[in-house]
């Protein structure tokens, strides 16, 4: 029976490739054959950890991940990483304090938590707006942190490093929740990376950390045990029952990437896709509004403003009434910042991509 579906432009949990949803529902009752749901699976049994184990391999495949990197698969989300990360790092160098960069609604949250297990430094000048990346020669680096953290792409803010920080050889954490395996990357310059499933890798429940060994094994002695790296890396992410359908899920949709061309296809495609509305928005002389800097324009999130800088309201709501008209949902930018929010992750296609387009277009035409 075919099904209707809208076309979903969502910010997290986002749209999912057909072919997972299909598949997923195939197995549904029997997986493998087996004449019982993933959902109804134990965790100890051999059959999921061939899915667990299928999971990493892809992951390590399509990331090229070193052998002396450990790949968890954890609970409590990129927020949970939020406490996460100072428990088991900043204990890594005596003085137990980390170098933050705060560039959007994400990395200042994960800062706020790390105060409460060290010292914070933000290494830059503070922001009046997350709209840029301050230029990395006016960041004041401490060598005695014990890591650097950032985060890869502000998911509400619309900021994407196109670079990775360079940081004189100190440990670096970021935090690649919404863009994740939406490029390549290349994980031997990282000490941490983590991301929630639900944006681009899969569905909520699961969050990967792929972690170098030799810095696991500096946590401090408050840290809950479920958020203890060296507990779930020696015990396989299995110290207790782990988010088994997210993972298989995840599993999935590593397949498809890969059998889509892998991370280099993901960026190409995803050049492409951001390029459209981008461009729409640069042609429309300030009609669409994106206030962030273009040296630091996300491929993922794209907020804007329409009719005027800074929005106008009434003409905002008339553009998501028509967008949901059209089919299109789920473009209302984050409460914090208001305006539009077209989230372009992986499984939205160049087509769902080109319908927007169109549809901003036809808006521009009628009330501009
Ligand atoms: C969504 C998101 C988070 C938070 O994820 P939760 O799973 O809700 O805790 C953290 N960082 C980034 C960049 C995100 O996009």
């Amino acid at each position: 029976m075919e099904q209707k579906r809208v076309i979903n432009f969502c910010a997290g949990p986002a749209k999912l490739p057909q072919t997972v949803l299909l598949q997923a529902q195939k197995e549904m009752l029997s997986h493998n054959d087996l004449g019982f749901s993933v959902l109804e699976m134990s965790h100890r049994s051999s059959d999921f950890v061939k899915i667990l184990n299928k999971t990493e391999s892809l992951l390590r495949e399509l990331l090229n991940i070193p052998a002396n990197y450990k790949v968890m698969f954890l609970q409590g989300g990129g927020s949970g990483q939020f406490s996460a990360v100072p428990l088991n790092l900043i204990g890594l160098k005596e003085d137990k304090c980390a170098d933050y960069l705060v560039t959007g609604t994400w990395s200042a949250k994960a800062a706020k938590e790390a105060e409460k297990y060290g010292k914070v430094n933000i290494v830059h000048p503070k922001l009046d707006s997350y709209t840029k990346i301050p230029d990395p020669g006016s960041w004041t680096l401490n060598p005695s942190a014990s890591y650097v953290y950032y985060c890869a792409n502000e998911t509400v803010h619309g900021v994407e490093y196109n670079f990775t920080p360079e940081t004189n050889g100190a440990v670096l954490v970021s935090d690649m929740s919404s863009n994740f395996l939406s490029r390549p990357v290349d994980v031997s310059k990282f000490g941490l990376i983590f991301a929630g499933a639900q944006k681009n890798v899969g569905c909520a429940g699961v969050t990967v950390v792929i972690v170098r060994e030799d810095l696991i094994g500096h946590t401090l002695k408050e840290c809950p045990i479920v958020l203890d790296y060296k507990v779930q890396a020696e015990n396989n992410s299995l110290y207790n029952t782990p988010p088994c359908f997210s993972i298989y899920i995840m599993g999935l949709v590593l397949e498809w990437i890969k059998n889509n061309g892998g991370s280099a296809a993901m960026e190409t495609l995803n050049k492409q896709k951001s390029s459209i509305i981008y461009d729409i928005i640069n042609a429309s002389k300030g009609f669409f509004d994106c206030p962030v800097d273009v040296s630091c324009r996300s491929r993922m999130n794209i907020p804007f403003r329409v009719g005027k800088k800074g929005g106008d309201e009434a003409l905002e709501k008339d553009f998501l009434d028509g967008a949901s008209k059209r089919g299109m949902i789920s473009l209302k930018g984050h409460r914090s910042v208001g305006g539009i929010r077209a989230s372009l992750y992986n499984a939205v296609t160049l087509e769902d991509t080109e319908a927007l387009g169109a549809y901003m277009k036809e808006f521009l035409k009628e009330h501009q």
